[in-house]
């Protein structure tokens, strides 16, 4: 394994996203902080999302990225 396991989020449906986001071009951060996993972030916007560590629903937190990423795509 060449990731840390810490770098992966736990939940499959938001991993995915969050690796749909970075093929976008969008930055992922990760952050060791307690409930969140960290946040998606677009730089030419200078704007980003939180991603939580443990989303009540992981389908919706999937879905916030991926709106996310379909809001600034074209701009990375
Ligand atoms: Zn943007």
């Amino acid at each position: 394994m060449t990731m840390g396991i810490g770098d992966r989020h736990q939940k499959k449906d938001a991993e995915a996203a969050l690796k749909r986001a970075e093929a976008c071009g969008l930055k992922v951060k990760h952050d060791k902080n307690r409930h969140r996993w960290g946040f998606v972030i677009c730089c030419p916007c200078n704007d980003d999302i939180t991603v939580n560590c443990t989303p009540q629903s992981t389908g919706n937190e999937a879905k916030r990225i991926d709106g996310f990423i379909r809001k600034h795509r074209s701009h990375a």
